[in-house]
């Protein structure tokens, strides 16, 4: 059950409501989206507990919800959420692009393509510090130096920071230098992880899972949403398929899909699915045409000397143009007839 408050809920209506549902002995998990207080008590016997909440003050509607995930849905918050940070702006119509490479190789690598993807039009630089690789002697990430040179491309550009935490102690430290924190794929359903991300009062860039299904990836959007932290931004990157010619496989009605299902923001990550540089503008225009709010690419002035991920890197002069063709796809998408 949601409870959903008028936007001038204050001190005090709110501490009765609490008081009420601890003292009914019922368990609750609340947020605040936009103003309003939004309520979710996951118990499925709420017998009298309705007709109570609903004689309080200040309360716009109770709803019976179906699905396992309520803070993502609709029913929570009826109009689509809007992350914005410096001048990165993602959700309903904002396409917010974040560039740059898989991770942080050194300042002068991290800043010359910085000036170069915020030049291309993007509004955010991604970069790992701290790197999830499958393999246990490739290249870790240059962690807390990596999030300095991070702050200092910043500092010299006004990119916002996208980069990666893997554990809980992490999520602090990236915090501090970071404007979004990302959790990647392999952490997507990490619920410890996640727990930690919803005491952050950060911006978290959620990958969807490789084998996560669309209600997996939402309930892990929703471990974060019920923390208390309503700031997610949904990724859609590639899921693992039957397919093996290209890295994943980039599952398109995904996001008409969770369009229906979510109020989150939903950018796509065309380079972790296609794994092939020359497959990435494709997969980019058709997230674009499918109504994604955004891309996150991986972009590197020298993609075969990168440390990572460089066979799935554009070059900055690649990234330009891909993004003014994406561009025209959105406004066309967008355009009323
Ligand atoms: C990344 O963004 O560099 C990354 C590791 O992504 P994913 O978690 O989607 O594999
Ligand atoms: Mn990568």
């Amino acid at each position: 059950m949601i409870i959903v408050t008028v936007k001038k809920f204050n001190e005090s209506q709110k501490q009765t409501l609490f008081k009420l549902l601890v003292e009914s002995g019922y368990k609750y998990q609340d947020t605040n989206f936009d103003g309003r207080q939004v309520v979710v008590v996951p118990d499925l016997n709420t017998g009298k507990l309705k007709d109570k909440i609903t004689k309080l003050s200040g309360i716009e509607k109770i709803v019976e919800v179906k699905e396992p995930y309520q803070l993502c849905s609709f029913n929570a918050k009826s109009s689509a959420t809007v992350i914005s940070v410096c001048d990165f702006k993602v959700g309903d119509g904002a396409f917010g692009v974040i560039g740059g490479p898989c991770t942080v190789e050194s300042e002068k690598q991290t800043i010359d393509i910085a000036i170069q993807v915020r030049k291309a039009g993007a509004t955010a630089l991604r970069g790992g510090a701290f790197k999830p690789r499958t393999s246990p002697y490739a290249f870790q990430g240059l962690k807390e130096a990596g999030l300095k040179i991070l702050a200092k491309a910043r500092a010299e550009t006004g990119l916002a920071i996208v980069t990666e935490a893997m554990s809980c102690s992490e999520v602090s430290l990236v915090a501090e230098y970071a404007d979004v924190v990302q959790v990647g794929t392999r952490n997507a359903q990490n619920y410890r992880l996640l727990e930690k991300c919803g005491e952050m009062r950060v911006p978290i860039l959620l990958k969807r899972g490789f084998s996560c299904t669309l209600e997996e990836f939402l309930m892990s959007a929703e471990y974060i949403l019920a923390g208390g932290n309503n700031q997610v931004i949904l990724c859609e990157r590639g899921i693992r398929t039957f397919e093996t010619y290209q890295r994943y496989t980039f599952p398109a009605g995904s996001i008409p899909m969770l369009k229906t299902l979510t109020h989150l923001p939903l950018v796509v990550d065309p380079s972790h699915a296609a794994g092939r540089a020359e497959f990435v503008p494709a997969l980019a225009f058709a997230a674009a045409a499918v109504g994604a709010d955004g891309l996150l690419v991986e972009v590197h002035n020298n993609p075969e000397s990168a440390l990572c991920d460089g066979r799935q890197s554009l070059t900055p002069k690649e990234f330009a143009c891909m993004l003014k063709k994406c561009k025209k796809i959105v406004n066309l998408v967008n355009k009323k007839d």
